[in-house]
């Protein structure tokens, strides 16, 4: 009998994450005897709802289980959010939702919606209360929302895969050690299977920053290839546990079709393609701004100062240009504003500017003699008839599509490598090892210990 265990926002700006949670559940429900039928899933939310905690990462786990036994996993995960919930975060408010047998089609549908816009807990508890699942929530129970959502994340259409690696207790909250070197020599060996190892410098983007428990995570194009990848990464420190996740990251899941300026929501993502209506400006902090309207309306574009070279695209842009912009959309208080998370140029429009001729006498400059009298030569005053000429001005920047730098991509943005790699889900036998646990300084190796 299927089960399927979706976990969400255990995890605070301080520590936790609820990967790690999942990581320990699946060591537990292996132990009850458990067959896993999928990888466990990753799913990203809508980036830019405002009560996420960090990355906005739900977890689902897909088993076979003796309906005996089924109890007792379900105690297991309610147990492990108990030990391993930051409670004391305001922010935090953990949900366990569990579904029997096959995920309904309402859940998906749910799942969907929650990648790309704000959703409501009431919805989630309905469909939960309808198909005879059980939740558990804690706190105001809004974690409820994202764990529906990973049960509904069957992720069959593009998805890609994310081998996690844990530090051990005493290690969390300090630097990171991987060898740099080691993952540079993975991207060159594996670059074309996996994405985002490097930034633009050629720096490891594989190690967090955050005081979560992951030493690294590297991401690719199937769960072979991420262990294969993290095999060769030289982790400096002990590794507690891994495991290899299917998620959504690096698939533009949260991006819809592009809607009306007039349609753009606060806190939900949001695709326009409009025209630039003004010069984009640059203004205190280094963030770019401009304006762009389509028939139905105008709003503000800002490249904020993280987004790196994406700034320089949108200072090259002019009035005219045709562009299809791939954003959050946040509400200050000027406005509606669309924080460009992808900048696609569909059309650059001429830059021309008039020009005073040569003098036709000497060959010198000329100038304006004032309106409407006509032009002068500054060198030997010729004031024949001349007239100005259109030159057309080099554009500085591409049709085609633009991302920040590396380390400012959304964990949902796909990367310009994965275009032309998406591909469905094929449900088939799963890569093993996937899982492991109980390695140790110097000896760890993704297959030293597996299930
Ligand atoms: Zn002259």
């Amino acid at each position: 009998m299927l089960l399927h265990i979706g976990l969400d926002d255990t995890d605070s700006p301080r520590g936790g994450c609820t990967t790690y949670v999942a990581a320990l559940l699946a060591e537990r429900l292996l132990g009850l005897g458990a067959e896993f039928a999928d990888y466990p899933a990753l799913l990203r939310l809508n980036p830019n709802t405002p009560w996420k905690t960090r990355g906005n990462a739900a977890v689902c786990l897909r088993l076979r289980l003796d309906e005996a036994r089924q109890g007792e996993a379900k105690r297991a995960a309610i147990e492990l959010v108990d030990d391993h919930g930051e409670f004391w975060c305001g922010n935090t408010n953990p949900g366990a939702v569990f579904c029997a047998g096959d995920v309904p089609p309402a859940a998906k549908a749910f799942s969907d919606k929650t990648v790309r816009r704000i959703v409501e807990l009431e919805e989630a508890e309905s469909i939960i209360d309808s198909h005879g699942m059980g939740a558990v929530g804690w706190k105001n129970r809004r974690g409820i929302i994202g764990a529906l959502a990973a049960v509904g994340g069957t992720l069959e259409g593009d998805h890609t895969y994310e081998l996690l690696a844990y530090r051990t207790p005493e290690n969390r909250g300090t630097r990171r050690r991987v060898d740099p070197e080691s993952v540079r020599a993975m991207d060159a060996a594996l670059g074309d299977q996996t994405f985002n190892n490097l930034d633009e410098r050629g720096r490891p983007l594989i190690t967090p920053h955050g005081p979560d428990p992951v030493l690294y995570g590297v991401r690719g194009e199937s769960a072979e290839a991420v262990h294969r990848a993290s095999a060769m990464v030289r982790p400096l420190e002990p590794v507690e546990r891994w495991m290899i996740y299917r998620s959504n990251q690096g698939t533009d899941a949260h991006l819809g079709p592009p809607v009306n300026i007039s349609d753009v929501k606060p806190y939900n993502p949001a695709v326009v393609e409009a025209a630039v209506a003004d010069v984009p400006r640059t203004i205190t902090g280094g963030h770019v701004i401009f304006r762009v309207a389509d028939p139905s309306g105008e709003v503000d574009c800002a490249a904020y100062e993280p987004s790196g070279s994406l700034r320089e695209v949108a200072r090259g842009l002019i009035p005219g240009d045709q562009v299809r912009i791939y954003s959050g959309v946040r509400e200050l208080d000027e406005g509606l504003t669309l924080n460009i998370e992808k900048l696609e140029v569909l059309g650059l429009t001429e830059d021309v500017e008039l020009r005073n001729p040569r003098c036709p006498a000497c060959g010198g400059p000329t100038e304006s003699m004032g309106a409407g009298q006509g032009l002068r030569c500054k060198r030997c005053g010729y004031r024949g008839p001349m007239e100005r000429t259109l030159h057309a001005r080099p554009r500085a920047i591409k049709v085609g599509v633009h991302l920040p730098d590396r380390d400012a991509h959304r964990h949902l943005t796909k990367p310009l490598e994965r275009y032309h790699r998406e591909r469905a889900y094929v449900p088939g036998p799963m890569f093993r090892p996937w899982i492991g646990w109980g390695g140790g300084p110097g000896s760890w190796s993704p297959s030293s210990s597996a299930q």
